[in-house]
């Protein structure tokens, strides 16, 4: 059989592809995109000219049994979504359980993903954390969910909706506490912008503007083991001697 590759593009950044997924997505006898017309920029911007077929969330069932099909063929195919990781709150893993049950190979071409991106930059505790993707987008599921992360203790790393961002952080308040949060907006892009503060200083500050762009929260856990707040700062302890120049 062929080799599945799950192959990461950038999300905003065009210089944050991999030399690696660049020869993968040529080398390729097909590529699998969520939109044909998107992952077209970005296959015309590095003069990519590999076959491409459409693979999202409304013909995922029709379009993996194709793929798969093609990969016990011995096709070599590599799956990309709009932006950053496949798989991540993006099409991928049905086909990824698909593929290993038939005994083909699949491999990850990594790259950025907006989650880790948001999170690294964040100041939020990254030494533990859990990805929740998007909350459910009616009120009482979303405040129920919410509901079970009360007690959450690591950093929580939410993607949310333009248009719902200041709902959710509504929600949070009244569920979670005040507690701090950084939103990521338009990360790697021209603006890109991180707000740092509590969940109700970024409804008041979001309110005031424009939503546009995408969004990822990183959001504290419960002060306790995971700190939330301050934290003290490691190099304050350090005697000059131990300082490098
Ligand atoms: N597979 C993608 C990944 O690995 O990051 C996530 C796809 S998900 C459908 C899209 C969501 O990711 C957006 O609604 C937003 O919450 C978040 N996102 C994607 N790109 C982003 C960016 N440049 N800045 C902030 N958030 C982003």
């Amino acid at each position: 059989p062929g080799t599945l590759y799950l192959c990461a593009t950038p999300i905003g950044n065009l210089e944050d592809i991999t030399l690696r997924v660049l020869r993968v997505l040529r080398e390729v006898d097909l590529i699998a995109a969520e939109d044909t017309r998107h992952t077209r920029k970005l296959l015309a911007h590095y003069d990519i000219h590999t076959p491409l077929i459409s693979f999202h969330e409304h013909n995922r069932l029709k379009q993996g049994a194709y793929l798969l099909e093609q990969l016990q063929s011995g096709r070599n195919v590599a799956l990309v979504s709009d932006a950053g990781m496949p798989g991540i709150s993006d099409p991928g893993e049905d086909l990824v359980s698909g593929a290993i049950a038939r005994g083909i190979t699949v491999v990850p071409c990594p790259g950025p993903s907006a989650a880790l991106t948001a999170l690294v930059a964040s100041g939020l505790p990254a030494s533990s954390f859990c990805f929740e993707g998007f909350l459910p987008a009616v009120a009482p599921a979303r405040r129920r969910r919410l509901e079970k992360l009360k007690g959450e203790e690591r950093t929580m790393i939410f993607y949310e909706a333009p248009h719902r961002l200041l709902k959710t952080l509504a929600d949070m308040v009244e569920v979670l506490g005040d507690r701090p949060v950084t939103v990521a907006r338009e990360l790697t892009k021209l603006h890109e912008e991180f707000w740092r503060g509590t969940l109700s200083g970024a409804g008041e500050y979001f309110s005031g503007r424009p939503l546009k762009g995408e969004f990822t929260l990183v959001v504290a856990g419960r002060t306790g083991s995971n700190g939330g707040g301050a934290r003290p700062e490691p190099w304050e302890k350090l005697t000059p001697a131990e300082h490098v120049h």
